[in-house]
This record gives C-alpha cells, structure tokens and sequence, in this order.
C-alpha cells in the first residue's frame, strides 16, 4: 500500500469546519488504500497568539532558559490542532492517533527555537499504519537529547513533514496550504503570476531562501537531501475532488531537471522585503577586514546575506552586507561598540529601507547574457542597483524598497512569464 504524508498548514487548520474537512479529504485518501500520515500546523494565529503572551510577560529577555519556555509554550499549538484532527478522523470513522513529537519521537538539537531534526523514530507510527489507523504527528515540534521540547522555527511543519516522509520513506508527501501551488511569483505583487506545474528542486530551494513564502526553507533541502517526492496544493479545493485529479494538481518539486517541463530561462521572481543594509565606512584594506567585521557579527548569531567590498582609495574601503530587518539595530550597535574603534574605521551606516530581488531559473546554467537583462530592466525603470550577488541559478539585487513592485513585475514580463507556459 503506497504511504503518503500529507501536511496541512495553520489556514487548512483554522477552524472546527476547516479541520472537518481536513478530516474527509484524509479519509478519502485513506479509503482509496493509501497508508496515511499526517502532519499538521497550529491553528491559524495560534503561534503568534501564544508567543505574543510570552513577550507581554518578559519582552527582550533572550536566554536559553526563556527559549525552552517559548518552545514548550509554542509546541502546544500543534499538540492541540493534532488532537482536533484525530478526533474529527474518529468522527468520520476512521480510526486515527496523534502524536507529539516526543512521543513518535523527533530527535533534535537543542537549538530552542530554532531546532534541526537529528532522527525520527518510525516504529510506532509504522505499527499503527499496520494496524489501518490514520497517524498524525504534529508539526513543528520534536525533543532534544534531555527531554526538553524544542521547536524547528516558524513556519517548521513542512520540515516536520518532509522529514517523516523521509523517515517513512513515504511515496508522496503532499503540502496543503491557503495557495494552489508555487507561482512565477508573488501574485499580490504582479497579478499576471502564474503556477508552475513543476519546479527543480534547486529553483525552489532558490526561491524558498530567497523570500517566497510558500515552504520552510529546511523542508526543501530534507526534500533535496533524502530525494522526498513532493507537492504543493491547495487546501481550499472541495474535500471531495476526484483523487486522481487532486494528485496531479499544484507544483511537484522535481529532482531531474530534464523532468522539468517548462524550460524557461528563469522559472521565477523571487523578492525579500526583510532586508536591510549595513555598511562599514573608511576601513583599512588589509588582509582580515571581513573577519575582523563579520567574525563578531557571526558570533552574535546573526546571518549575513549579500556581502560586498569597494575598491579601496588610500588604502580604504567601505565594507556592506545585508542582515534580517529584525537583527538591523542590534547589528549596527555591535558594529559601533565592538568592531569601529577596533578598526579604526570611519563610521557604521544603515539603510532599513532595502529590499532584494531575485530572478531564479537552472536555465540559467546554460544561457549567457541573461544577467544583463536583468540590470538593463532596472535602468529601463530608472531603478538603481545598490548590491549585486549571483549563483549559479539566480542573481540577486538589493534596491530601494519602494521600487520592489515596479522592479518585480517589469523582470516578470521581460523574462516572459506572463504568457501561459506552452
Ligand atoms: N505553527 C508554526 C508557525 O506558525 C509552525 C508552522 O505553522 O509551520 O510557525
Ligand atoms: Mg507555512
């Protein structure tokens, strides 16, 4: 019997109606004879509002003690939805178990709030499977090598998912969520966006790490790294939807890329509003400057993303990167006290208000010139480019924030994915 694993995210999960349907659309599964496991998220807004009543109680205490208490009260959310599920499965007739990641159970580190998981045990679920019971697991959530709960940071359930269909060596695993697969881009930003029947595993992990919302980035590389055939749909289809239509709808991620249907250049824009710009003035070009600069911003945990270097006059250079919006200040005040006088350098400066702008295709490994277009879009638009990086499937951008419309929808159409893929 092929083994699927299903996840559902907090929107699919946000009300007593919308688990009920979660519930049917399981149970068909169930019935047209897949084993079933599945992975759920907190009900919509239950994460924010639980995390939101820590921070009412201590609003910047960070320390590895306060973590462990966020994930213990984090991980409630999908213990709860989980348990909802089950039981709507029992009302349906199906016979069904939850688990909390302890229980099943999801190793992990111990990084609270940020976890990576280190193994899962599949015996019991197995031995339910076998025993024709629906199992659901909760999403998000696993246990360290003490016992303490830990959490895989937001947005984990996919990774939840994934990693069990990994584990399980599931056939399928299938992400519902609120949109009905992975678009060209973001439709709220250029309406002509459109869905991708397929996308590379390589693409989407791209577009994943580079803003697009859609799924953990940690889930795409479990998927990359343990070949999971995965998919995206929507939750929102009727719960009766022919099964074989319902398999074939959303994007599959693909792990060939002569699997990959359609050979556009770039298959995607992808966008990231939470950046923002640092730039270290008037440092002496010597050997050990990016060190000497991003060693100390490395240590305070804080992930840099573009990085580049000027020329240097008299033997100065100006040294930017970019940070997560929410590490801005901290970063800026760390430079100042730590890394300025220790240099001897001119000033720190910062710039919030940035954003980054990606075109991601692997058409790109075998098409020249395409970069270029890129740039030449921009200056068409009289967009000016502050940073620039590159791989090779994508180049990015950082430019003024609010150019990031006008900048998305004029490479969207300039790399034709407006038009209807053939
Ligand atoms: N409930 C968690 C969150 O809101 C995990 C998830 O939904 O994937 O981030
Ligand atoms: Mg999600």
């Amino acid at each position: 019997m092929p083994l699927i694993v299903h996840k559902y995210g907090g929107t699919s999960m946000g009300s007593p109606e919308r688990i009920r349907n979660v519930a049917k659309r399981v149970a068909k599964w169930a019935r047209a004879g897949h084993q079933m496991v599945v992975v759920p998220s907190a009900m919509s807004g239950e994460t924010n509002r639980l995390l939101a009543l820590a921070k009412e109680l201590a609003p910047s205490r960070v320390s590895p003690a306060y973590n462990r208490e966020l994930d213990m009260l984090a991980a409630t959310g999908e213990q709860a939805s989980s348990a909802l599920l089950a039981i709507a499965l029992q009302a349906e007739g199906m016979e069904s178990v939850s688990y909390a990641g302890w229980q099943v159970p999801i190793r992990t580190d111990s990084s609270y709030t940020k976890a990576r998981i280190e193994s899962i045990d599949d015996q019991r679920v197995r031995a339910d499977l076998n025993a024709g019971k629906v199992v659901i697991v909760t999403g998000f959530q696993g246990i360290d090598e003490q016992g303490h709960i830990t959490t895989l940071g937001r947005g984990g359930s996919d990774t939840s998912a994934v990693a069990v269909a990994a584990a399980m060596k599931a056939d399928e695993c299938l992400i519902y969520t609120d949109v009905d697969g992975v678009y060209t881009t973001d439709p709220r930003v250029a309406p002509a966006a459109r869905r991708l029947t397929t996308v590379s595993f390589e693409e989407m992990l791209e577009m994943a790490s580079l803003g697009s919302k859609v799924l953990q980035i940690r889930s795409v590389e479990f998927a990359g790294k343990y070949k999971v055939p995965m998919r995206v749909l929507s939750s929102f289809t009727p719960w009766d939807i022919d099964i074989h239509e319902e398999a074939k709808s959303g994007t599959l991620i693909t792990f060939e890329e002569d699997e990959k249907m359609e050979q556009a250049v770039v298959s995607g824009i992808a966008f990231n509003r939470d950046e923002a710009k640092i730039s270290v003035l008037g440092v002496p070009d010597t050997p050990g400057i990016a060190y000497r600069i991003l060693g100390p911003v490395a240590d305070a945990n804080i992930e840099v993303d573009v990085i580049i270097q000027n020329l240097s006059k008299d033997g100065k250079t100006d040294f930017s990167f970019t940070v997560h919006r929410n590490d801005y200040a901290r970063t800026i005040e760390l430079l100042k006290e730590k890394v300025l006088p220790a240099l001897g350098a001119q000033d720190v400066v910062g710039d919030a208000k940035i954003c980054k702008v990606s075109i991601v295709g692997i058409g790109m490994r075998s098409h020249v010139g395409v970069a270029s277009t890129m740039f030449r879009v921009l200056s068409e638009e009289g967009i000016n480019i502050q940073m620039i990086s590159t791989s090779e499937i994508k180049t990015s951008v950082v430019i003024d924030e609010k150019y990031l419309e006008l900048a998305v929808r004029a490479l969207h159409t300039a790399f034709d994915l407006d038009k209807p893929a053939e």
